[in-house]
Protein backbone atom coordinates (compact mmCIF):
# COMPACT_ATOMS: atom_id res chain seq x y z
CA UNK A 1 0.00 0.00 0.00
CA UNK A 2 1.47 3.08 -1.09
CA UNK A 3 0.86 6.25 1.57
CA UNK A 4 2.40 9.83 0.42
CA UNK A 5 2.63 12.39 3.29
CA UNK A 6 3.04 15.72 2.89
CA UNK A 7 4.61 17.78 6.28
CA UNK A 8 6.82 20.36 7.03
CA UNK A 9 8.98 17.25 9.46
CA UNK A 10 9.20 14.15 7.50
CA UNK A 11 12.32 13.53 9.70
CA UNK A 12 9.61 12.67 12.69
CA UNK A 13 8.32 9.66 10.33
CA UNK A 14 11.99 8.15 9.84
CA UNK A 15 12.90 6.88 14.33
CA UNK A 16 8.49 5.86 13.72
CA UNK A 17 9.76 3.72 10.65
CA UNK A 18 12.99 1.92 12.33
CA UNK A 19 11.10 0.57 15.43
CA UNK A 20 9.14 -1.66 17.42
CA UNK A 21 7.06 -4.50 15.07
CA UNK A 22 5.71 -2.07 12.67
CA UNK A 23 9.31 -1.82 11.50
CA UNK A 24 8.37 -5.04 9.78
CA UNK A 25 5.26 -3.21 7.99
CA UNK A 26 7.76 -0.47 5.96
CA UNK A 27 11.13 -2.69 5.53
CA UNK A 28 8.82 -5.77 4.09
CA UNK A 29 7.12 -2.96 1.30
CA UNK A 30 4.53 -3.95 2.53
CA UNK A 31 3.44 0.21 3.44
CA UNK A 32 5.70 1.97 1.24
CA UNK A 33 5.81 5.98 2.79
CA UNK A 34 6.68 8.36 0.56
CA UNK A 35 7.68 11.75 2.64
CA UNK A 36 7.46 14.51 0.79
CA UNK A 37 8.69 18.10 2.15
CA UNK A 38 6.24 21.01 1.69
CA UNK A 39 9.41 23.76 2.01
CA UNK A 40 10.22 21.73 -1.48
CA UNK A 41 7.38 23.34 -2.57
CA UNK A 42 7.61 26.77 -1.92
CA UNK A 43 8.90 29.90 -4.41
CA UNK A 44 10.88 32.81 -2.98
CA UNK A 45 13.96 32.77 -1.46
CA UNK A 46 12.68 32.02 2.11
CA UNK A 47 10.80 29.29 0.73
CA UNK A 48 7.98 30.54 2.83
CA UNK A 49 5.03 28.20 3.51
CA UNK A 50 2.55 30.22 5.53
CA UNK A 51 1.32 33.81 5.49
CA UNK A 52 -0.57 35.70 8.23
CA UNK A 53 -4.17 35.41 8.77
CA UNK A 54 -6.67 37.73 6.53
CA UNK A 55 -8.57 39.29 9.29
CA UNK A 56 -6.18 39.31 11.48
CA UNK A 57 -5.38 37.57 15.11
CA UNK A 58 -2.49 35.36 16.05
CA UNK A 59 -0.45 32.80 14.40
CA UNK A 60 -0.03 31.81 10.66
CA UNK A 61 -1.80 29.98 8.42
CA UNK A 62 -0.52 27.44 5.61
CA UNK A 63 -0.85 28.73 2.04
CA UNK A 64 -2.77 26.76 -0.73
CA UNK A 65 0.03 27.03 -3.51
CA UNK A 66 2.47 24.91 -2.15
CA UNK A 67 0.25 22.51 -0.98
CA UNK A 68 -1.03 22.36 -4.32
CA UNK A 69 2.02 21.53 -6.14
CA UNK A 70 3.14 19.34 -3.68
CA UNK A 71 -0.08 17.64 -4.31
CA UNK A 72 0.47 17.54 -8.05
CA UNK A 73 4.20 16.26 -7.99
CA UNK A 74 2.28 13.29 -5.59
CA UNK A 75 -0.52 12.35 -8.20
CA UNK A 76 2.37 12.49 -11.20
CA UNK A 77 4.46 10.64 -9.11
CA UNK A 78 1.26 8.03 -8.62
CA UNK A 79 0.41 8.31 -12.26
CA UNK A 80 -3.37 6.64 -11.14
CA UNK A 81 -5.84 6.82 -13.42
CA UNK A 82 -8.47 9.16 -12.37
CA UNK A 83 -10.71 6.90 -10.87
CA UNK A 84 -8.58 5.09 -9.01
CA UNK A 85 -7.15 8.39 -7.03
CA UNK A 86 -6.34 7.57 -3.56
CA UNK A 87 -8.01 10.09 -1.41
CA UNK A 88 -6.47 13.07 0.11
CA UNK A 89 -6.88 12.89 4.21
CA UNK A 90 -6.37 15.93 6.48
CA UNK A 91 -5.50 15.27 9.77
CA UNK A 92 -7.32 18.07 11.43
CA UNK A 93 -9.20 17.92 14.91
CA UNK A 94 -12.19 18.99 12.91
CA UNK A 95 -12.24 15.49 11.17
CA UNK A 96 -14.11 12.50 11.72
CA UNK A 97 -12.11 10.79 15.20
CA UNK A 98 -9.83 7.73 13.94
CA UNK A 99 -11.67 3.97 15.02
CA UNK A 100 -10.56 0.73 14.90
CA UNK A 101 -13.22 -0.07 12.10
CA UNK A 102 -11.74 3.02 9.94
CA UNK A 103 -8.29 1.73 10.56
CA UNK A 104 -9.34 -1.85 9.79
CA UNK A 105 -10.79 -1.12 6.21
CA UNK A 106 -7.70 0.65 5.51
CA UNK A 107 -5.92 -2.37 6.49
CA UNK A 108 -7.79 -4.40 4.55
CA UNK A 109 -7.50 -2.16 1.66
CA UNK A 110 -4.55 -1.92 -1.48
CA UNK A 111 -5.85 1.71 -2.06
CA UNK A 112 -3.40 3.70 -0.53
CA UNK A 113 -3.65 7.71 0.77
CA UNK A 114 -2.21 10.84 0.58
CA UNK A 115 -1.99 12.12 4.04
CA UNK A 116 -1.37 16.10 5.03
CA UNK A 117 -0.14 17.17 8.06
CA UNK A 118 -1.36 20.41 8.71
CA UNK A 119 0.66 23.41 11.35
CA UNK A 120 0.43 26.61 12.94
CA UNK A 121 -3.12 27.71 12.90
CA UNK A 122 -4.25 25.22 9.97
CA UNK A 123 -4.22 25.25 6.43
CA UNK A 124 -5.80 27.88 3.97
CA UNK A 125 -9.40 26.50 3.62
CA UNK A 126 -9.87 26.87 -0.13
CA UNK A 127 -7.02 24.05 -0.45
CA UNK A 128 -9.44 21.63 1.74
CA UNK A 129 -12.67 22.44 -0.07
CA UNK A 130 -10.85 22.01 -2.94
CA UNK A 131 -8.79 18.68 -2.65
CA UNK A 132 -9.44 17.41 0.52
CA UNK A 133 -11.79 14.52 0.61
CA UNK A 134 -11.70 13.33 4.30
CA UNK A 135 -10.14 14.68 7.52
CA UNK A 136 -9.74 12.69 10.50
CA UNK A 137 -9.05 13.68 14.13
CA UNK A 138 -7.21 11.81 16.98
CA UNK A 139 -9.35 13.28 19.19
CA UNK A 140 -11.02 16.41 21.19
CA UNK A 141 -7.87 18.06 21.99
CA UNK A 142 -5.08 19.92 19.71
CA UNK A 143 -1.70 19.05 18.63
CA UNK A 144 1.05 21.37 17.09
CA UNK A 145 1.19 19.45 14.01
CA UNK A 146 -0.84 16.93 11.85
CA UNK A 147 2.21 14.41 12.24
CA UNK A 148 2.38 12.78 15.30
CA UNK A 149 -1.98 12.23 14.65
CA UNK A 150 0.08 10.46 10.96
CA UNK A 151 1.93 8.45 12.75
CA UNK A 152 -0.52 7.36 15.20
CA UNK A 153 -2.76 6.16 12.40
CA UNK A 154 0.12 4.68 10.48
CA UNK A 155 1.09 2.46 13.60
CA UNK A 156 -2.48 1.30 13.73
CA UNK A 157 -2.90 0.68 10.13
CA UNK A 158 0.60 -0.91 9.67
CA UNK A 159 -0.08 -3.56 12.88
CA UNK A 160 -3.17 -5.25 11.46
CA UNK A 161 -1.02 -5.79 8.08
CA UNK A 162 0.01 -9.71 7.36
CA UNK A 163 3.52 -10.72 8.80
CA UNK A 164 3.99 -7.39 10.90
CA UNK A 165 2.68 -8.55 14.70
CA UNK A 166 4.79 -12.36 15.91
CA UNK A 167 1.57 -13.86 16.08
CA UNK A 168 -0.58 -13.50 13.12
CA UNK A 169 -3.86 -13.84 15.08
CA UNK A 170 -2.81 -11.90 18.33
CA UNK A 171 -4.40 -8.31 16.61
CA UNK A 172 -7.84 -10.22 16.71
CA UNK A 173 -7.71 -10.63 20.28
CA UNK A 174 -7.15 -6.70 20.85
CA UNK A 175 -10.20 -4.11 21.93
CA UNK A 176 -12.87 -3.36 19.36
CA UNK A 177 -12.15 -6.88 17.53
CA UNK A 178 -14.82 -8.79 15.76
CA UNK A 179 -13.45 -11.61 17.62
CA UNK A 180 -14.65 -9.84 21.19
CA UNK A 181 -17.91 -8.24 19.74
CA UNK A 182 -16.87 -4.87 19.90
CA UNK A 183 -15.66 -5.18 23.52
CA UNK A 184 -12.51 -3.93 25.35
CA UNK A 185 -9.98 -6.67 25.94
CA UNK A 186 -9.67 -8.30 28.88
CA UNK A 187 -7.12 -7.63 31.44
CA UNK A 188 -3.60 -9.39 31.45
CA UNK A 189 -0.92 -11.24 34.00
CA UNK A 190 2.36 -12.07 33.41
CA UNK A 191 4.88 -14.09 36.22
CA UNK A 192 5.41 -14.39 39.58
CA UNK A 193 1.66 -15.81 40.47
CA UNK A 194 1.88 -13.32 43.46
CA UNK A 195 3.19 -9.94 42.96
CA UNK A 196 3.42 -7.90 46.27
CA UNK A 197 0.77 -9.66 47.56
CA UNK A 198 -2.05 -9.39 44.65
CA UNK A 199 -2.09 -13.32 43.02
CA UNK A 200 -3.51 -13.69 39.77
CA UNK A 201 -6.70 -14.60 39.39
CA UNK A 202 -7.11 -18.82 39.56
CA UNK A 203 -9.56 -19.03 36.45
CA UNK A 204 -6.05 -18.18 34.53
CA UNK A 205 -3.60 -20.74 36.21
CA UNK A 206 -6.68 -23.47 35.66
CA UNK A 207 -4.90 -24.74 32.73
CA UNK A 208 -8.49 -25.25 31.60
CA UNK A 209 -9.54 -23.60 28.35
CA UNK A 210 -12.97 -23.07 28.47
CA UNK A 211 -13.22 -21.83 31.66
CA UNK A 212 -10.09 -19.32 30.94
CA UNK A 213 -12.11 -18.58 27.78
CA UNK A 214 -15.34 -17.76 29.88
CA UNK A 215 -13.42 -15.77 32.57
CA UNK A 216 -12.01 -13.65 29.83
CA UNK A 217 -14.96 -12.70 28.09
CA UNK A 218 -16.66 -11.91 31.38
CA UNK A 219 -13.91 -9.12 31.74
CA UNK A 220 -14.14 -7.99 28.71
CA UNK A 221 -17.72 -7.24 29.45
CA UNK A 222 -16.96 -6.39 32.72
CA UNK A 223 -14.18 -3.45 31.67
CA UNK A 224 -16.87 -2.79 28.91
CA UNK A 225 -19.88 -2.07 30.78
CA UNK A 226 -17.67 -0.17 33.38
CA UNK A 227 -15.61 2.28 31.06
CA UNK A 228 -17.38 1.93 27.96
CA UNK A 229 -21.40 1.41 28.41
CA UNK A 230 -21.58 2.43 24.69
CA UNK A 231 -19.59 -0.97 23.25
CA UNK A 232 -21.95 -3.18 25.12
CA UNK A 233 -24.53 -1.35 23.83
CA UNK A 234 -23.86 -1.63 20.34
CA UNK A 235 -22.66 -5.47 20.73
CA UNK A 236 -26.09 -6.12 22.52
CA UNK A 237 -27.86 -3.66 19.19
CA UNK A 238 -26.12 -6.63 16.90
CA UNK A 239 -27.15 -9.29 18.98
CA UNK A 240 -23.54 -10.63 19.85
CA UNK A 241 -24.36 -10.90 23.67
CA UNK A 242 -25.46 -14.78 24.80
CA UNK A 243 -27.98 -15.08 27.78
CA UNK A 244 -24.81 -16.46 29.61
CA UNK A 245 -22.88 -12.52 28.81
CA UNK A 246 -26.31 -10.83 29.62
CA UNK A 247 -26.62 -12.91 33.25
CA UNK A 248 -23.26 -11.77 33.90
CA UNK A 249 -23.86 -8.07 33.16
CA UNK A 250 -26.69 -8.20 34.98
CA UNK A 251 -24.99 -9.96 38.00
CA UNK A 252 -22.18 -7.14 37.70
CA UNK A 253 -25.15 -4.18 37.44
CA UNK A 254 -26.47 -5.46 40.87
CA UNK A 255 -23.45 -5.66 42.87
CA UNK A 256 -21.99 -2.07 41.64
CA UNK A 257 -25.46 -0.87 42.98
CA UNK A 258 -24.40 -2.53 46.63
N1 LIG B 1 -6.70 26.05 14.54
C1 LIG B 1 -6.98 24.66 14.43
C2 LIG B 1 -5.86 23.81 15.06
C3 LIG B 1 -4.56 23.89 14.35
S1 LIG B 1 -3.38 22.86 15.07
C4 LIG B 1 -8.26 24.35 15.17
O1 LIG B 1 -8.46 24.93 16.23
O2 LIG B 1 -9.06 23.53 14.71
C5 LIG B 1 -2.25 22.60 13.73
C6 LIG B 1 -2.41 21.30 12.96
O3 LIG B 1 -2.25 20.21 13.82
C7 LIG B 1 -3.74 21.09 12.28
O4 LIG B 1 -3.80 21.71 11.02
C8 LIG B 1 -3.81 19.58 12.15
O5 LIG B 1 -3.16 19.12 10.98
C9 LIG B 1 -3.02 19.11 13.37
N2 LIG B 1 -3.89 18.68 14.48
C10 LIG B 1 -4.14 19.36 15.60
N3 LIG B 1 -4.96 18.68 16.42
C11 LIG B 1 -5.25 17.52 15.79
C12 LIG B 1 -6.06 16.40 16.12
N4 LIG B 1 -6.74 16.33 17.26
N5 LIG B 1 -6.11 15.39 15.23
C13 LIG B 1 -5.44 15.45 14.07
N6 LIG B 1 -4.66 16.48 13.69
C14 LIG B 1 -4.56 17.51 14.55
Amino acid sequence: MRIDVITLFPDLFVPFQQQGVVRRAFDSGAVNLKLWQLRDFASGNYRRVDDRPFGGGPGMVMAAQPLMDALSAIRADRAEPQAMQAPVVLFSPQGETITHARVAAQAASSQGVILVCGRYEGIDQRFVDRFVDLQWSLGDFVLSGGEIAAIAWLDAVARLLPGVLGDADSHLQDSFNDTLDGLLDCPHYTRPEVWEGRAVPDALLSGNHAAIAAYRRQQSLRVSAHSRPDLVDEARRTQALTPADEAFLAEVARSSQT
